[in-house]
């Protein structure tokens, strides 16, 4: 634990490790009538994690959750190597005014024998479902447990991770679960590259590199902007700002419905401009909503 919060010089923040434990406190506190509010994160705090927690504070209580969730990842993907820091986390964590972390060990959430999952259908298999298959499967099943273990009133969501967003709005309305979903829009670094813990990754070459994916947003939203409809037209546009960018290898760059997440050829009123981009060895993603500004 932090030396700081041992001493207790900065807040009566708590850090619960163990499901019963959590259980108990939310238990406790709805009892008392307080309303939760939950912020899952991988920890690696950065400024959007804390526009969710800004969110999160408007609560009577609000639990974060840090647990880096070892199904969400593929066998080649980055579970090992993906950043940590305890310590900076729950000094973020303590700053934003965080009443519990909850920090479990993966053998506690996925003890031996673990059998049961939660697939999304249709939605987790579009956009990055396509390159990371079992991804959202990984995440509403740790969703859906992270639920039933923190039970809060509402939950926050970044929608840099739109499809995520979505696809959790779409379990809690499948599944009965009476959880408001609330989702923050994507915040971003001075030049626009959109805040995610997996920037760390980045080569300083790489860092200006990245900007590459905002940059080709931007100009997508300017085609929509003047008028183009078309997505064919301001798609090629986008990738044309991306791909002059050599260390960036487009993963995809889409157009899709807001809530079904399928392609569309001509937009009517808004839709989601989404991309993933390799920069490097790193994979990143960024959207906005055409039709409703960036976000
Ligand atoms: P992660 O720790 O990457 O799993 O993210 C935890 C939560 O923070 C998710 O709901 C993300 O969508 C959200 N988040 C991460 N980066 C950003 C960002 N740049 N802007 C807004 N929300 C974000």
């Amino acid at each position: 634990m932090a030396d700081f919060l041992k001493k207790g010089t900065v807040s009566d923040m708590q850090i619960i490790t163990g499901i019963r434990e959590m259980k108990g406190f939310s238990d406790s506190a709805r009892k008392e009538g307080k309303t939760i509010a939950f912020v899952p994160t991988m920890g690696y705090l950065h400024d959007g994690h804390m526009s969710l927690l800004k969110e999160g504070r408007k609560y009577d209580c609000l639990v974060m959750s840090i647990f880096v969730n070892p199904i969400q990842f593929g066998s080649d993907e980055d579970y090992n190597t993906y950043p940590r820091d305890m310590e900076m986390d729950l000094k973020i964590a303590a700053d934003s005014g965080v009443d519990i972390v909850f920090n479990p060990k993966a053998g506690e959430i996925f003890p031996e024998g673990f059998k049961t999952h939660v697939a999304v259908s249709e939605l987790s298999s579009r956009l990055c479902g396509i390159s990371r298959p079992l991804h959202f499967q990984g995440v509403a099943t740790v969703v859906a447990k992270l639920f039933n273990i923190v039970k809060p009133d509402v939950a926050i969501f970044g929608q840099k991770d739109f499809q995520q967003f979505i696809i959790i709005k779409q379990m809690v309305k499948d599944l009965n679960i009476d959880i408001e979903i609330v989702g923050i829009p994507v915040v971003r670094e001075k030049d626009g590259l959109a805040m995610s813990s997996r920037n760390k990754y980045l080569t300083p070459e790489e860092r200006i590199a990245g900007t590459c994916i905002y940059r080709g947003i931007m100009k997508g939203m300017d085609v929509f902007d003047i008028g183009e409809r078309d997505t064919d037209i301001i798609l090629r546009e986008v990738r044309n700002v991306i791909e002059n960018e050599p260390s960036a290898k487009v993963d995809y760059v889409k157009i899709c419905d807001i809530t079904t997440l399928e392609g569309i050829k001509v937009i009517k009123n808004s839709a989601l401009l989404a991309a993933a981009v390799w920069i490097g060895r790193t994979r990143l993603i960024d959207n906005c909503v055409l039709g409703r500004g960036l976000m």
